[in-house]
């Protein structure tokens, strides 16, 4: 098959990148040989521009979460103009040019989708939460998230600690990738970015009008 004829599941991670989460998350889907999104954080990505090029050279996606990890609910218009605009120089000095954005917790203010639109970004949210922030296990997670697995599903994890993390590492989240991978492919779809989905996107409305 093709890459526009393999049914996407998406993973995606948030709140890195994290000097140990991240290298762990990588090295897992190295092993999968299975491709995701990752929303960083910019200033961590500032720190850590070998691990965006790390990122970045496995074949993943980078897209934007935030400057400051706040509810956009908390903040003025203005304010988060700022952060995103920040956000958007930091990882455009990292070569990283943005398509998505995760605004923090997928929470949105009235102001939120017009600022997505002049930076022309496109909101991402996510399908499935298995909670990998409360620590919960592997084994729960997948029995979460397996029977809400369909075509174009987005898996919300976790490379970084955020605010509000009630784990010490990502252990957990690292455990999950080899089974949830199998179950994927099991189910007949393929891990993949999220931005190709949109790439594909066109093809795929001609293909069903
Ligand atoms: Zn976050």
């Amino acid at each position: 098959m093709t890459p526009s004829e393999v049914l996407p599941v998406h993973l995606t991670f948030d709140d890195g990148p994290d000097p140990e989460g991240t290298c762990r998350v990588l090295d897992a889907l190295h092993e999968a040989e299975a491709r995701a999104t990752f929303f960083v954080v910019a200033p961590l990505a500032r720190r850590e521009p070998a691990l965006i090029s790390a990122v970045l050279d496995a074949g993943h996606q980078v897209e934007l979460h935030c400057t400051e990890h706040v509810r956009h609910t908390d903040r003025t218009r203005k304010e988060i103009e700022a952060d995103t605009e920040a956000a958007l120089a930091d990882l455009h000095a990292l070569g990283v040019r943005p398509r998505l954005w995760r605004p923090p917790w997928g929470i949105v203010a009235p102001w939120t989708p017009e600022i997505a639109r002049s930076y022309g970004l496109e909101l991402a949210l996510w399908t499935i939460d298995p909670h990998d922030w409360r620590g919960d296990s592997s084994g729960e997670m997948l029995a979460h998230i397996e029977p809400r697995i369909e075509p174009g599903a987005v898996v919300l994890l976790h490379d970084g600690l955020g605010p509000g993390a009630l784990r010490t590492g990502c252990v957990e989240t690292v455990a999950l990738i080899p089974t949830l991978v199998d179950s994927i492919r099991a189910r007949g779809f393929e891990p993949a970015p999220m931005a190709e989905a949109i790439t594909a996107r066109p093809k795929t409305e001609r293909a069903s009008a």
